[in-house]
């Protein structure tokens, strides 16, 4: 049930909402969050696809890892159905946003929000990218002890390397480039990616030859499994705070409930931020409107403080739809880290020497563990997939057509493009004997880059947000310097073919549309509208150098949930 007023209105369950929601939870602050999508794990709300859930409950004690197995399969493409950007009722559709070209904007909807698609990687920003590029009006020392209070609970440590990181780290160092081995990344070189995953139980190491079932409690920590773009329930039978994947729902959510002073109201989906203005003065927040998803009715809630977090996406869009003051910048200077996919193939004899086998098997091990750092450029990383994702990745999509259309002559990789036909057979047949590494590039927020919002394109929550996005000069630079030493460093490990895929634009990362310093101050005030804060990933004044935002984000969440309490309550 909902109250009629709160301390403090949160916008959305994702991955910072929740962060911001804990902290001012624990100091003793009533909070509600209303999160649009379902509440998966919740024995008050057995069924989420398939009934209303109108008695979803607030209580830690209803918080069941035994039901979220149920609801969060293994099997991959009936998870990402799951976790579809929509409504829990499902007979519905999912909600449409308008992205330019071929790319797509991924993001999901329910308690956890898109971190239950995130394959956990949460290492900290580039300094540089903070405190060089002029675009932050707080510094990076400031993000410094907010980042290690979110590593602590989300117990992030350095991936466990198997095979396709092996690989990685053996072409890197073959390249020149050195290990890193501080948090704060300053230099290029490669790392252990610093994942909010458990590490897997020491049992599971490869000489201890494990021949049990991965299930809790014979199984404790991460089973190695990878499927953390599909919510990855790992271990099985596990208690829900016992899941391995620091997902916020299972990070953030169990301790803000257990303060008992956090409500959340999934279905919920905020339509319309409420203000007052005295004469001569900017608004003032009052509270929240919102939809309920499975009735259609509408109530409202009034607060002291409300708190965006409802995604760089949405959060624009709301204020757009709530008749909020003008300012340029709302919505403008998205970065999605402009990214590309490198993959490198093997012949079987070339793997025997560095690895003892004849395969890599990228489906084994953490889906993320292998990362390169380049500040100033951006980053790569390789990634596990399984086949289908693998194919849609590397080979399905690209801005340079089929690969017959190109001619790589000059470039350091042998193909570029999609690929079709026996190509295609013969390198996907060979998917054990490949790697994949994913582009990350340091794009820079552009004012033209952002979502707006037009009267005659609307869903049922009003006119839906369209995004534009077209990276620099700059950024593509970055980006074909960035592929150029993904192809370096798969030459050096000894891959006999490498494909660049050039793929479209798509909203993986995406960030900075609401920025700090723009739209939102120093403490992530609205400058426009008193007591109105962002709390999510749109309220980074830049992509934070291509580093995965997660961590950065909730660390800024954390401190504006202190800075909301300086302001406001004390
Ligand atoms: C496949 C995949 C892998 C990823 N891997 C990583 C990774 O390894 N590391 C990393 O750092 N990042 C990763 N990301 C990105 C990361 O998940 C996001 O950057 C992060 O979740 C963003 O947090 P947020 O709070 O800004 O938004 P979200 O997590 O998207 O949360 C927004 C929430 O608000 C809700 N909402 C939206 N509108 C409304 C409304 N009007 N009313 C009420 N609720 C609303 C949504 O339903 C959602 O739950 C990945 C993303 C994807 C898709």
């Amino acid at each position: 049930m909902v109250a009629d007023s709160y301390d403090a209105v949160v916008v959305g369950a994702g991955g910072d909402g929740p962060v911001a929601a804990w902290k001012l939870a624990e100091v003793g602050l009533s909070v509600l969050i209303l999160e649009a999508g379902p509440f998966h794990g919740n024995e008050k709300w057995p069924n989420p696809h398939e009934e209303p859930g109108g008695e979803a409950s607030s209580s830690v004690e209803d918080l069941s890892g035994d039901l979220l197995d149920e609801q969060f399969t293994t099997r991959e493409f009936e998870m990402i159905n799951n976790l579809v950007f929509g409504p829990a009722d499902h007979e519905r559709g999912f909600w449409f946003r308008k992205f330019p070209g071929d790319g797509a904007i991924l993001q999901c909807a329910g308690v956890g929000g898109t971190t239950l698609h995130y394959t956990g990687c949460h290492p900290r920003a580039y300094p540089a990218s903070i405190d060089e590029q002029g675009h932050w009006p707080i510094d990076y020392a400031d993000l410094i002890p907010y980042y290690k209070e979110v590593e602590a609970m989300c117990e992030v440590t350095p991936a466990p390397v198997t095979a396709k990181e092996q690989l990685f780290f053996r072409g890197a160092e073959a390249a020149g480039w050195e290990l890193i081995e501080d948090l704060n990344v300053t230099e290029a070189g490669y790392r252990p990616q610093p994942n909010a995953i458990r590490q897997p139980d020491p049992k599971l190491h490869v000489d201890e030859g494990y021949a049990g079932d991965f299930t809790y409690p014979d199984v404790e920590g991460d089973t190695l499994a990878l499927g953390n773009i599909a919510g990855n329930p790992h271990p099985r039978g596990a208690p829900f705070e016992e899941k391995a994947k620091r997902a916020s729902n299972v990070s953030f959510v169990p301790p803000a409930l257990e303060t008992g002073n956090v409500t959340v109201r999934p279905n919920a989906f905020v339509t319309d931020v409420t203000t007052e203005t005295a004469l001569g003065d900017s608004p003032t927040v009052t509270g929240v409107e919102f939809r309920d998803t499975w009735s259609g009715t509408t109530e409202t809630v009034d607060a002291e403080v409300v708190i965006l977090a409802a995604g760089a996406i949405e959060t624009p869009r709301l204020w757009l739809n709530s008749d909020l003051p003008a300012n340029d910048w709302v919505g403008r200077g998205l970065t999605i880290h402009f990214g590309d996919n490198i993959m490198g193939l093997w012949d079987a004899d070339d793997l025997t020497e560095p690895l003892g086998k004849e395969t890599i098997d990228q489906h084994e091990g953490q889906d993320i563990a292998a990362r390169f750092d380049y500040p100033g450029v951006g980053m790569l990383q390789t990634i596990g997939t399984a086949p289908g994702i693998g194919a849609i990745l590397g080979f399905g999509a690209s801005a340079s057509g089929f690969a017959f259309q190109n001619d790589p002559a000059e470039a350091p990789w042998d193909t570029m493009g999609r690929l079709r036909g026996a190509e295609l057979k013969r390198l996907l047949s060979d998917y054990r004997r490949m790697l994949q590494v994913l582009v990350v590039t340091d794009d820079r927020p552009h004012k033209r880059n952002g979502i707006s919002v037009a009267p005659g394109i609307a869903d049922e929550h009003g006119p839906i947000p369209i995004v534009n996005y077209e990276p620099s000069e700059g950024d593509r630079r970055r980006r074909d310097e960035l592929a150029e030493i993904a192809a370096e460093i798969l030459r050096e490990a000894g891959a006999s073919h490498v494909h660049r895929s050039d793929s479209p634009p798509t909203a993986l990362h995406v960030h900075s549309t609401m920025r700090m310093g723009q739209v939102v101050d120093e403490a992530c005030e609205a400058y426009d509208v008193d007591r109105l804060f962002v709390a999510d990933h749109s309220a980074l004044a830049n992509g934070v150098g291509g580093a995965n935002p997660t961590n950065t984000g909730q660390a800024l969440a954390a401190r504006t949930a202190d800075e909301i309490n300086k302001r406001y309550f004390q």
